[in-house]
């Protein structure tokens, strides 16, 4: 069976509303992918009506990652685009913060506990568990997952459930990396640090300037700095990587 062109292989992105969503989105459908935008929020509608605009192939869906009846949808949803997906990146995340500050683990509410990992975690298995059987019948696919520096080291910003998830979605991906390697299927990891976006803004004051004198690159990274290497993953060129993790942090976390 010979792998799908980039025209046929179609991309969905969840979380693709802002931030580092929308930039992985417009960086797949420069590359030549028909894009699905996934998100919970409306403004989706109009990163998707951008891209159309600019002459690419992009349709937006209103999709809660965590809820299984609503992922179960997708294939009536998408209609003829579904045989051809081919391309997953779990990005949808939450991070909740009080007063931009992480909730320390004596105070944290099981619902919220329960939410993070609904989001973080338990909706990248639902997606990438519906999209094996279409991957598989095209004897190609990608599948990236954006995990977070703090998978790997403790956090002062973001809560213990947000690392806590975070390093469960790195450990899903090598076992699934390991499960679909022999289908032509690739699972790889990509771990942030600290990226401009809705979700930084948040912090409270002095948080950002803390971590960013740990930067040895000496600045915050860029969406765009996180879409480049996703539409690396999932190019031909990184055929042979899977079940790892490329770390995108300006070097403030070097294992
Ligand atoms: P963001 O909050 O700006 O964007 C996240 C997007 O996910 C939003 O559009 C939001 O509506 C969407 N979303 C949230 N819950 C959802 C759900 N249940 N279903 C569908 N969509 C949902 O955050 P961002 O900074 O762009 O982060 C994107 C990803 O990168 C997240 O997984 C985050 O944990 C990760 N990350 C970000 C940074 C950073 O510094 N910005 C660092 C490490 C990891």
């Amino acid at each position: 069976m010979s792998a799908p062109k980039t025209a046929d292989r179609i991309a969905l992105v969840t979380g693709a509303a802002r931030g580092l969503g929308a930039a992985i989105a417009t960086r797949l459908a420069a590359a030549g992918h028909p894009v699905v935008l996934a998100d919970v929020l409306e403004g989706v509608e109009d990163v998707a009506a951008r891209l159309r605009a600019a002459g690419h192939a992009a349709r937006a869906i209103r999709l809660d990652v965590s809820d299984e009846a609503a992922v179960g949808a997708l294939p009536e949803a998408l209609g003829d685009w579904w045989p051809r997906l081919s391309i997953l990146v779990n990005n949808a995340g939450i991070s909740p913060k009080v007063e931009g500050r992480k909730r320390p683990v004596a105070e944290i509410p099981l619902e919220e506990w329960n939410r993070v990992m609904a989001v973080n975690l338990t909706g990248p298995f639902l997606l990438s568990r519906l999209c094996i059987p279409v991957m598989r019948a095209q004897g190609w696919g990608r599948i990236v997952m954006m995990t977070s520096q703090a998978a790997h080291v403790p956090s002062s910003i973001t809560g213990a459930y947000y690392g806590t998830s975070k390093a469960g979605l790195m450990g899903f991906a090598r076992n699934l990396a390991a499960e679909l390697g022999p289908d032509g299927i690739t699972v790889n990891s990509v771990a942030p640090g600290r990226i401009n976006s809705d979700m930084v803004a948040g912090a409270a004051p002095g948080m950002n300037e803390a971590f960013l004198a740990r930067i040895p690159l000496g600045r915050f990274g860029e969406p765009q700095d996180v879409a480049e290497v996703v539409a690396f993953l999932v190019s031909d060129a990184a055929g042979y990587l899977t079940g790892t993790t490329i770390d995108v942090g300006g070097g403030s976390y070097m294992p």
